[in-house]
């Protein structure tokens, strides 16, 4: 049989670096030998998983990831509330557009006001939300483009709607 040398831990002895964690290999590279341990986890790592942060935090790739979903989690929560904001605001301008809401309100004041939270707030909340949840730098899973560009449809129709009124009036 071919001989194939094993890295051991006698090895990252000689090399006589990381006296501390000595005779451990990194959690990811069982060739490697451990030159920090995890700030969140504990896990040694060696050279190349090290995420160095400032104030001496070293952290494994593992939790890096883990923070990243993290921070996508917020954001699937913003492109969420986002498109129940945008369904809102749809149904909202359906029953307005439709007259449907005059006939059920006859009250000018009501009608303003249901105007206001059916559809105006609902859409320029939704549409800060959901353009708010699209990351430039991360991918995007679809339905937070679907919540942004769905919120920014409205707001156009919502645009389009003050533009006629105010042509009109
Ligand atoms: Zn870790
Ligand atoms: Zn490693």
């Amino acid at each position: 049989m071919e001989y194939r040398p094993q890295p051991k831990a006698s090895v990252e002895r000689d090399a006589g670096q990381s006296v501390m964690l000595e005779g451990r290999v990194c959690a990811y590279h069982p060739e490697m030998p451990v030159r920090q341990r995890c700030s969140m986890c504990q896990a040694g790592i060696c050279v190349t998983c090290d995420f160095e942060f400032p104030i001496n935090i070293h952290v494994c790739p593992k939790c890096v990831e883990a923070a990243m979903n993290k921070v996508s989690a917020d954001r699937k929560r913003a492109a969420v509330g986002a498109l129940v904001l945008a369904t809102w605001s749809t149904i909202g301008m359906v029953v307005i557009f439709t007259g449907l809401l005059a006939r059920l309100v006859q009250n000018e004041l009501y009608l303003a006001l249901a105007d206001l939270f059916l559809f105006l707030v609902p859409c320029l909340v939704g549409t800060g939300i959901g353009v708010g949840a699209i990351e430039r730098r991360l991918r995007n899973p679809p339905y937070v483009w679907v919540a942004a560009v769905w919120n920014l449809i409205l707001f156009g129709v919502l645009f389009f709607q003050m533009v006629i009124n105010n042509l009109m009036g």
